[in-house]
């Protein structure tokens, strides 16, 4: 059963070839981002309480997302195998996934590193910002994104590293490329 988790920063396109992996391997993708942004325009009170830190380009607390991904993961649509997408970010996250998945029996197959040069993703969240209208893709929200990537979610690829799940992938280039090259590197999964 092939469970990932995909690591990287925003505008690496996590999303874009988790989507697609998901529809090729028919295992759940599972976007935290994309579960906190349906939370705020429902209005629940997950909604509420996240949408101001969701909007300044903040992480949302550990405790709150971990809860998130407890439930989700338990769900059936999971029993396939999963993509994490934008979860874990801080090394608590990905400490809390290490217990709860050894607490069923389970464990990672592979953590997928998202490598892109750092032009590429001012590129690509340009880019996005014109053509999504995402309130947390305004420049100034950006560089706080991409700040808080390298002090809270970077130490994660020598946490995954020491663990032996690393697998660096080239992210650069056309998405179907990379789909290519993210397929090649999981036949053995
Ligand atoms: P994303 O679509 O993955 O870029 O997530 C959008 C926003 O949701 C982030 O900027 C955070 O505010 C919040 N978020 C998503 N995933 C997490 C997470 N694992 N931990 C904390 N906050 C998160």
């Amino acid at each position: 059963m092939l469970k990932l988790v995909f690591l990287g920063p925003p505008g690496a396109g996590k999303g874009t070839q988790a989507k697609l992996l998901s529809e090729r391997r028919q295992i759940a993708h599972i976007s935290t981002g994309d579960m906190l942004r349906a939370a705020v325009k429902e209005g629940s009170d997950l909604g509420k309480r996240v949408q101001t830190i969701i909007d300044a380009g903040q992480l949302v607390p550990d405790d709150l997302i971990v809860d998130l991904i407890r439930e989700r993961i338990s769900q059936s649509d999971c029993e396939r195998g999963f993509i994490l997408d934008g979860f874990p970010r801080t090394v608590a996250q990905a400490q809390a996934l290490q217990r709860m998945l050894g607490e069923r029996g389970e464990s990672l197959s592979k953590v997928v590193f998202f490598n892109v040069r750092r032009e590429d993703i001012r590129n690509r969240l340009d880019h996005r910002r014109g053509n999504e209208a995402r309130a947390d893709d305004s420049a100034e929200v950006q560089e706080e994104r991409l700040r808080i990537y390298q002090e809270q979610t970077a130490p994660l690829i020598e946490f995954y590293q020491n663990l032996g799940l690393l697998h660096r992938l080239e992210a650069g280039g056309a998405i179907e490329e990379v789909q290519e090259r993210l397929v090649q590197s999981l036949v053995d999964e």
